[in-house]
């Protein structure tokens, strides 16, 4: 273990392993095999990098993500590790000298792709050399329930047969159990040491916001807290996509679409884009983010309403994987509400799939709904207890008002009962509010005990108030019937007043939360700024001279603790995170130079 810190020290320029990774590292170096279940952003890499150096011999990191490879390879690269990759991407030369390298004992570490990995040619050739051990990243690839699975996966048992005295290590950042038990029995990890860390983010500010005008007030939140960051905007459809990212452009602000329907290549340019520039927001279908490592990514927006509470997690997730702060936002409204359940409702998925799918969505409506801390409700829906409120989401920032809703749901619900249970909300919000229409004539409904009584209130307050109903599982939505509500069983105690409902006041869009109380890591003070934005473009420059993506060469949080201490020489830049032998030879000279051009022109 010794050597593995120095490593972390040396190498990385870490002080301190975190989580459960000198554990997990320990594990390995003993020959054993370890299943290490870690949140984004937790620091999984470390725990194989690091034993496969110390142990003789390569470690093999098999991951589905090709597109990521060159990057990792790059990112270690910077740092002085010898390193490779094999994927379909390489020409054959390229190949054969990786592989010349590999029987030579020359790599550290060598990244394949599984299905590379799983051909015989490579296998008998993994056989023939020395082999650190194996680790097998995104480990949940090999379920067949989840969204991203590869078949390929579930093959991967017979590193054990071929293998046997190979350490292996299989790492996910997905939570749930049944996950994590398809994982042991597939890859057959049964003696595996299994490490579980916390799965909270705490750098993530969660904020979920209600309402029509969903643009505007992602406006206003960029205005805000986000005039110069990079990040990510999520809408439901495709079309939604070039639409936002079109009217994003147009406000001035480097907008990029991406989905399905792009060419790869416009794909492709726009992440690269997105990974190699400052200040860029891609606005995409969630189709894309898995395998995106950038670690400064500062917001992810949701401008429709995830299936689930996984999902939400995994999207919010690509925020702030380099433990800065960083900002979740999501807008919702009565549409997404109604077309959801519409969407679930009439499947023609099999009834398991079908009940399964309305229990996720109804746990993520709650969580919308919801007026108790939202870090507690995500981690309580996987398990997790998080004993304090965390002072770090809207809900605890600025408490969200309740009021007694008893009263006007009754009325709402009831409306739709002596309407016949045949109409959508906007005909039903007129017969409340006493609208004499043609078609309230036409079906006698002014006649209706229900006409006119919800008068008083606006028609915003009226939807508000469906949307929770419908949320909360009091009306359904007729699949057939255009949007047509109908009561559920969960009215009846409500309607004969025996039961009362609290319900969270609409906020006003505009409103600010409040102050933080809890910020895990600095931010850059102001009299910082001017040095760390000269130090960004001194990055730039490094970067784009080696073509590869400014983070590979430093993070930002490397830069800011740069700004804050202003270390006066080469040898006290080795106190600063993230930076190592390696960096400081290439670097060192020119980052202290920038520091003292502004120590001295202070
Ligand atoms: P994951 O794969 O779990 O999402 P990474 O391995 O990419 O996370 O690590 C996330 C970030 O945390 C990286 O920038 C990494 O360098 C950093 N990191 C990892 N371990 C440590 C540590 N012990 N101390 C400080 N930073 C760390
Ligand atoms: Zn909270």
């Amino acid at each position: 273990m010794e050597q593995a810190l120095e490593i972390l020290r040396k190498t990385f320029g870490y002080d301190d392993f975190r989580h459960n990774q000198a554990d997990i590292i320990q594990t390995l170096l003993a020959g054993n095999d370890a299943l290490a279940l870690m949140p984004t952003g937790g620091g999984k890499s470390l725990c194989y990098q690091i034993p496969a150096i110390c142990r003789p011999g390569t470690g093999i990191i098999i991951s589905p993500l090709i597109a990521l490879m060159q990057d990792q390879v790059d990112a270690l690269k910077q740092l002085g590790i010898s390193c490779a990759f094999i994927n379909s991407t390489l020409d054959r030369e390229s190949q054969r000298e990786i592989e010349r390298a590999l029987a030579n004992d020359e790599l550290d570490l060598l990244y394949i792709a599984p299905e590379r990995l799983l051909n015989e040619y490579t296998l008998s050739l993994l056989e023939r050399c020395q082999i650190a051990l194996f680790a097998i990243d995104e480990a949940h690839c090999v379920s067949q329930w989840g969204h991203d699975f590869r078949p390929e996966y579930q093959r991967l048992s017979l590193l054990h047969q071929r293998f046997s005295h190979v350490p292996r290590i299989a790492l996910t950042a997905t939570a749930d159990e049944t996950t994590r038990n398809e994982i042991i029995s597939q890859l057959d990890l049964h003696q595996a040491s299994t490490f579980i860390s916390s799965f909270d983010r705490e750098n993530l500010c969660y904020q979920i916001v209600e309402g029509h005008k969903g643009r505007d007030q992602l406006w206003q939140f960029l205005e805000k807290e986000h005039p110069h960051d990079a990040g990510i905007v999520y809408c439901l459809s495709r079309k939604k996509v070039e639409q936002v990212a079109e009217w994003l452009s147009g406000k001035g602000r480097v907008a990029l679409p991406y989905h399905a329907g792009l060419s790869d290549s416009l794909r492709q340019q726009h992440q690269k884009r997105f990974l190699r520039e400052e200040e860029v927001i891609i606005v995409a279908t969630i189709a894309f983010g898995m395998g995106i490592d950038k670690p400064d990514v500062r917001f992810v927006a949701h401008l429709s309403l995830p299936k689930s509470i996984e999902a939400y997690y995994q999207e919010t997730g690509r925020a702030g994987r380099d433990g800065l702060p960083a900002n979740t936002w999501m807008n919702y409204g009565l549409q997404d509400v109604i077309s959801l359940r519409q969407m679930m409702q009439s499947s023609e998925a099999a009834d398991t799939y079908k009940r399964v799918s309305m229990q996720k969505l109804e746990a993520m409506l709650g969580l919308c709904e919801s007026a108790v801390c939202r870090r507690q409700t995500v981690l309580a829906y996987f398990g997790e207890t998080l004993t304090e409120a965390c002072g770090n989401c809207d809900n605890c920032l600025s408490p969200p008002e309740l009021w007694d809703a008893s009263e006007a749901a009754q009325k709402a619900l009831s409306c739709v009962y002596r309407s016949g249970q045949r109409f959508g909300v906007n005909y039903l919000i007129n017969i409340l509010r006493g609208k004499l229409d043609e078609r309230i004539q036409a079906h006698g409904h002014d006649l209706l005990s229900t006409f006119g009584i919800g008068a008083d209130d606006s028609m915003q307050h009226w939807r508000t108030l469906y949307r929770q109903l419908i949320a909360l599982g009091y009306l359904e939505v007729d699949p057939e019937g255009y949007g047509a509500l109908r009561l559920t069983e969960k009215c009846r105690p409500l309607l004969r007043g025996e039961t009362g409902l609290k319900l969270r006041r609409q906020r006003m869009a505009d409103k600010s939360t409040g102050r933080r109380k809890r910020r895990q890591t600095a931010e850059i003070l102001d009299e910082d700024q001017p040095l760390f934005s000269d130090l960004r473009s001194l990055r730039k420059e490094f970067a784009d001279a080696q073509g590869v993506p400014p983070y590979v060469i430093f993070h930002d949080t490397t830069l800011a603790a740069i700004a804050q201490h202003r270390p006066g020489d080469t040898a006290a830049l080795l106190d600063i995170p993230g930076i190592g032998q390696h960096k400081l030879e290439h670097y060192g000279e020119r980052v202290i130079e920038v520091v003292r051009d502004h120590i001295m022109s202070a």
